[in-house]
């Protein structure tokens, strides 16, 4: 029972943040920590103070997305630790900085993760934040148990998915997870919806589409939007640079995010 075990942990947060959003998903590799990134940089870009936790303890990719991975994370006191600043306005914490190579497996027991994600809300010197968005490793596993109970003021969580039925499956064990937990969902976004043919400009369905959202009607949840296959989606995170900086404001680029942007 996910609650039973939430409740075994002493929350003892003092953060200041006003709106905590987790983004998960059932599986790896549907764009979960592409979604955070652009997220936290979308609302630090509209002036809003934002963090974002990569605690992704097995994937922890953000700081590559972010082109910081090369960055150490510091402390000015000894106690508690700084964000790894993006800008002015976003802060970043990933178990990525933690690792002394990024190709070092992390093979923690239960304890030790919850004891790093405990220390990555309890001792970072976040500021004031509007938002703190939460990248968590796929599934249903103890680092969500953990955050729902430590963190304070969880707005809800994003669920991440592709469209097939596998993958609606997963996500609707998500969706289970984060309402057993007694925690909102904001709603499902589906990425890796269709490709748009560079040529032609015909939208090939490499994976189908409508899934993510015929799985939020059925789960009574909000669809909050569609994310095509776009080349310069995965370019961007491997250099660094993410998507949504890139934005030319073309028709299909501005429908593919206003969902996003109004989370
Ligand atoms: P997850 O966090 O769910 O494991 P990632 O966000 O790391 O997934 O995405 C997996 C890979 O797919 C990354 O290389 C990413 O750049 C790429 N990717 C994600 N979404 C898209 C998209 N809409 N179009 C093209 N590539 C994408």
């Amino acid at each position: 029972d996910p609650q039973k075990a939430a409740s075994g942990i002493q929350s003892k947060v003092q953060m200041n943040v006003k709106n905590v959003i987790l983004v998960l998903s059932g599986k790896g590799g549907v764009g979960k920590s592409t979604v955070a990134t652009n997220l936290a940089m979308a609302l630090s870009n509209k002036g809003y103070n934002t963090g974002l936790a990569d605690l992704d303890i097995h994937g922890p990719n953000i700081p590559k997305m972010l082109g910081i991975e090369d960055q150490k994370l510091g402390s000015y006191d000894g106690k508690t630790i700084e964000p790894v600043k993006v800008s002015g306005k976003l802060g970043v914490v990933s178990m990525a900085f933690l690792l002394p190579d990024t190709s070092s497996p992390v093979v923690w027991r239960g304890a030790m993760k919850n004891t790093a994600i405990k220390q990555f809300l309890e001792d970072v010197n976040w500021g004031e934040l509007d938002y703190l968005v939460v990248d968590l490793p796929p599934g249903t596993g103890d680092e969500a148990l953990s955050v729902a109970q430590l963190a304070p003021n969880i707005a809800g969580a994003v669920i991440v998915t592709t469209p097939q039925d596998v993958a609606i499956l997963d996500s609707s064990k998500s969706v289970k997870f984060i309402e057993k937990l007694g925690l909102k969902v904001l709603g499902i976004i589906e990425n890796m919806s269709g490709l748009v043919c560079p040529h032609c400009g015909d939208v090939i369905d490499l994976f189908g589409r409508g899934g993510g959202e015929k799985a939020a009607k059925e789960l009574n949840v909000p669809y909050l939007g569609s994310i095509p296959i776009d080349p310069d989606m995965r370019i961007a995170g491997d250099e660094g640079k993410p998507f949504i900086l890139k934005r030319d404001g073309s028709e299909q680029n501005k429908v593919t995010w206003q969902h996003v942007d109004e989370v």
